[in-house]
Parts: C-alpha cells; sequence; structure tokens
C-alpha cells in the first residue's frame, strides 16, 4: 500500500519535516494526488547527515564481508519483497509492471554481486628497493556519502549508490527525488530489517534546490554521488568546489546516444532494437537511444520498418504494455512543445507527435519519432528524457561516426553491421562509456562498470567492481618493519 504522509527516514525512524510543510506527490498514471510529502528543510538535512558521521566510524570497522552479509540479507528480502517494491516504483512513475518489476530483480542482483565484493575487498601488494620495507594499498571508507537520485527508476537509483556504498563501510544520506519519494524510505525499512545498524543510511525528503545545497555543503560529507541532469551535476561541482575543504564528486550524467544503421544490417533486428532504445521506460533512460542515424541505401525500408514497429509499442502501465507515461505534467507539454519546435523549424513527425488522450488525465505520449530535423538543431543536441528520437540520413561509415560523436555527451552508443571492420572502427572511433554491437544503446548488469565520458559524467563507473573506486579512497601503507635498521 503507497502510503498517504511520506517522511524522512533518519536514524532508522520515519520523522516529519522541521517546519512541519510539505507538497504533494502525484501519480503519472491519472495525475491523482497519491501522497504529502514532507518538505525538507536545512535543519532536516542536518540532523541526517549527524545520524549519519555519528553511525559512520562503528560500521567501517565492521569487516568488509560482514558489510556484505548485511546487504546480501537486504537482497534477498528485496526479491522476496518483489511485488511491494514493484508496486511502489508503478505508482511513483507508472511505468508498466514488467518494467518496475525487473527493476527490483535488478537491484536485488546488485545487492548479492555487492555482498560477494566483500569478500574480494582486495589492495596491492608492491615491492620496495629499500630492505625490510613493505609496501601495499588498501581500500578505506570516506565517511559520510550523500546520495542524489534521478526520478526514472528511483529503486535501482538508490540500490546502485547505496550498495556499494555501504559495502565499502560508508554511511549513506540520500536525498529522494521529489517525484518519487517513497522507494528510498522502503529501501530503508529493507536495511534496517536486514540488521544494517541505526543512522547508517538515512533519507531526506525535499525539493532540489531547497535540500541539494545544505547536503553537499556539509563539511561532514566526504563523497557526493549525483545521478541526474547535467547542469544539476555542473551546479554540485561548483558548489562542492567552494567548499572549505573538498569532496569526491562522482557524476553520472544524460546521454543521447546514437544507434547506426548500416547498409548490411538486419533491417528487422535493428527497427526492434532502436524501438526497444528510444520508448523502454518512456524514453525517460540515460541510455535511451535518442538518434537513429541510418545509412542512406537502406534509410527509406528501416524507416518504414521501425515505424511499423513501433505501431505495436503497447502505451499504458497494465501487465501487457511496453511503454508508460512520462514522469509528470510539466515533463509532457515540455516534450510536446519541443516536437512542435522541431516541426516549426522543417522536422516531419513519422511517428507519434502527440499525447494519448485516450489515458488522459494521466502524461502519456505517443512514442514519437522524427525526420529531417538537422543535426544542430536544439532536439538533436539536447537530452529530451521522453519517448522521441530522430532519424538521420547519411551516405557512409565515416560521416555515421562523425555524427554519433557530434554532441556534448558521451554515455552509450550502438551499431547494427555484420562487419567485422565497422565494428572494429565504432568501438574504436565512438568515445562513450559504453558500446554495443547488434543490440539496444541500454545494457548493464551489477558486474559491468557503466558511466559515460564528456559531459555524461566525470570519469568514474557505478555499478561493477568499479564502484569500490567510487566509494573507497585508496590508502598506500609503508611499513618499516625493522625499526633497528634506517
Ligand atoms: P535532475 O538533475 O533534475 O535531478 C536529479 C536530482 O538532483 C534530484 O534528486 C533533484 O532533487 C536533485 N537536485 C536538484 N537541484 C539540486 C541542487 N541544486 N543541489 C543538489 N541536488 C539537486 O535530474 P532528473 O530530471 O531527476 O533525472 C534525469 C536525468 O538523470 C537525465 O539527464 C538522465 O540522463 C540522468 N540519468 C543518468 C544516469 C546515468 O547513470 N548516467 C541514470 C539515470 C538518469
Amino acid at each position: 500500500m503507497y502510503p498517504q504522509h511520506i517522511v524522512h527516514w533518519i536514524g532508522d525512524a520515519e520523522s516529519p519535516s522541521a517546519s512541519g510543510e510539505t507538497f504533494e506527490k502525484r501519480s503519472p498514471i491519472d495525475a491523482r494526488v497519491v501522497a504529502r510529502v514532507a518538505r525538507g528543510t536545512a535543519a532536516d538535512v542536518a540532523r541526517a547527515v549527524a545520524a549519519a558521521a555519528a553511525a559512520a566510524e562503528s560500521w567501517s570497522r565492521v569487516p568488509a564481508p560482514k558489510r556484505g552479509e548485511v546487504l546480501g540479507r537486504a537482497a534477498s528480502l528485496l526479491r522476496a519483497a518483489e511485488r511491494d517494491f514493484a508496486e511502489i516504483v508503478q505508482v511513483e512513475t507508472g511505468k508498466p509492471w514488467k518494467n518496475a518489476a525487473a527493476e527490483v530483480a535488478s537491484s536485488a542482483d546488485l545487492g548479492l554481486f555487492m555482498e560477494s565484493e566483500g569478500s574480494r575487498f582486495y589492495g596491492k601488494t608492491m615491492t620496495s628497493p629499500i630492505p625490510n620495507r613493505s609496501v601495499r594499498t588498501e581500500r578505506a571508507p570516506i565517511g559520510v556519502c550523500a546520495a542524489i537520485m534521478p526520478f526514472n527508476s528511483p529503486l535501482a537509483g538508490v540500490a546502485w549508490k547505496t550498495f556499494p556504498a555501504l559495502l565499502c563501510g560508508n554511511a549513506v544520506v540520500a536525498k529522494s527525488h521529489e517525484l518519487t519519494p517513497q522507494t528510498a524510505v522502503a529501501f530503508g525499512k529493507l536495511l534496517q530489517q536486514a540488521g544494517l545498524p541505526s543512522g547508517v543510511y538515512s533519507v531526506v525528503q525535499g525539493l532540489g534546490p531547497e535540500v541539494g545545497p545544505p547536503l553537499v555543503e556539509d563539511p561532514r560529507v566526504g563523497i557526493v554521488s549525483f545521478t541526474g541532469s547535467v547542469a544539476t551535476g555542473k551546479s554540485i561541482q561548483r558548489t562542492v568546489s567552494a567548499r572549505p575543504v573538498l569532496a569526491k564528486v562522482c557524476l553520472e550524467l544524460g546521454g543521447k546516444n546514437p544507434l547506426i544503421v548500416c547498409d548490411d544490417a538486419d533491417l528487422t533486428l535493428a527497427a526492434e532494437h532502436a524501438v526497444a532504445s528510444a520508448f523502454i521506460d518512456a524514453g525517460q533512460r540515460c541510455a535511451a537511444g535518442s538518434r537513429i542515424i541510418v545509412f542512406d541505401r537502406v534509410y527509406d525500408a528501416f524507416r518504414d520498418a521501425m515505424v511499423a514497429r513501433t505501431k505495436q509499442v503497447k502505451v499504458g502501465s497494465g501487465p501487457q504494455d511496453d511503454c508508460g507515461p512520462v514522469i509528470s505534467r510539466a515533463s509532457l507539454d515540455r516534450l510536446l512543445a519541443a516536437v512542435a519546435g522541431a516541426v516549426g523549424r522543417g522536422a516531419r513527425i513519422v511517428a507519434g507527435g502527440h499525447a494519448v488522450e485516450s489515458l488522459a488525465p494521466g502524461y502519456y505520449m505517443a512514442p514519437t519519432i522524427l525526420d529531417g530535423v538537422s543535426h544542430d538543431d536544439e532536439l538533436s543536441q539536447q537530452e529530451q528524457f521522453g519517448p522521441v528520437t530522430c532519424l538521420y540520413r547519411v551516405r557512409d561509415f565515416d560521416e555515421a561516426v562523425a555524427l554519433a560523436n557530434a554532441t556534448a555527451f558521451g554515455l552509450t552508443g550502438a551499431i547494427h553491421t555484420f562487419n567485422s571492420n565497422r565494428i572494429e572502427q565504432f568501438i574504436a572511433r565512438y568515445r562513450a562509456g559504453l558500446v554495443s554491437i547488434n543490440g539496444p544503446t541500454y545494457g548493464a548488469g551489477p558486474h559491468m562498470p557503466f558511466g559515460g565520458v564528456k559531459n555524461s559524467g566525470n570519469g568514474f563507473r557505478e555499478p561493477g567492481t568499479e564502484a569500490l573506486d567510487v566509494y573507497c579512497e585508496w590508502k598506500t601503507v609503508v611499513v618499516n618493519h625493522d625499526p633497528s635498521r634506517v
């Protein structure tokens, strides 16, 4: 049951906002107000950080394999509670049931992977040119981790940050997204049930510009792990840079991901993957395929195949549906205006382009494909975060790769071809954190490092073993084990 009142989770207890103020949470499925949410303030942030700072030291002394055991129990509890969590994710995002359930399963998988990392918390041993010295590296916890999340996959969002951060021995203060407030609280209750000590994980509710700055400015916060838009990520980077003492900042940001269809591609397979890439989670995925780059020789045949496949996409949030609503009325209005603007600049709608009136007042948009959009148009350059994708016609492979690279982003990308030279050239020449061959633009597992280059991120990778490098500091240890000798 989705609660009607959603509050903070601090020191293992639900807690209202110091101000007593609230804001409303509407369901994207039917625009109904489903809850009132505590509107956090700097005072609430300070309470959560104090609880985390007080708990961090003793949690860091729990051996890593034992910390892993707590995460493993949480993952098992999550699997057992799949229906409850999928329901929360569905109420908050409106995504179809199968996608909400898949999000729960993949979050549990990450917990199990991170449990096993507790037994592989390796450093290195090194040689020393000086006799009687040993040198090694160790992973050290950072302390308090601020985890700031987007709305699109609220459970995966909190799990991707919290599981590795806890495994590394940190305490976490999660800032729920204002549009998906309950998921992180339910996750906190699960961690409590799994045996996580009080204060090691807290959640603050509130509007980003109100609770975000006091959280990242707090000198007790040693790492800010942020996933969200480029604009917010850059502002967090600036805020942290202005602190008297710096903190580590991990930024996982947006994408404008290309999918290239070469003239030797299997067009049916390519259309299937292009549609899935563009419209999964209503295009609200950092890894969504929003630029479909097609060789001239197969352009018309591919466009027809993609439009035909798009017509089969079922819009709705039911068990058989594929493409849910976007997160808010503001998001729907912004997307419709972006499409209208592009049409005004000469683009042509080949599929969708409108809201789904039969599902109103839910925030559903018909899967939309445009062509004739110029490469430098804002629709080609800015992430839309909705079910909108564009087709581009190119002469040959070199033009396709040049176009793929011609945005400020570098998160993911895909190519459809059976030519091994094109495959290897694409892997080498397309600058991004993930490349996919004959598949969709998305696809990450708990063991796979994921992240981007350029404006898609600042070089870190979550999850995989590489996530430990986000939430640990490397400490080099030099031991003179015969102090009687110089
Ligand atoms: P957003 O930047 O609007 O918000 C993200 C979070 O930042 C929210 O919790 C918000 O409350 C908070 N926030 C807002 N202002 C803040 C401030 N001044 N200080 C601190 N926190 C603040 O992003 P969004 O619209 O929620 O999410 C969509 C974006 O997330 C897209 O760009 C998408 O590509 C990106 N994303 C990236 C990945 C990845 O792994 N790279 C994964 C999912 C989503």
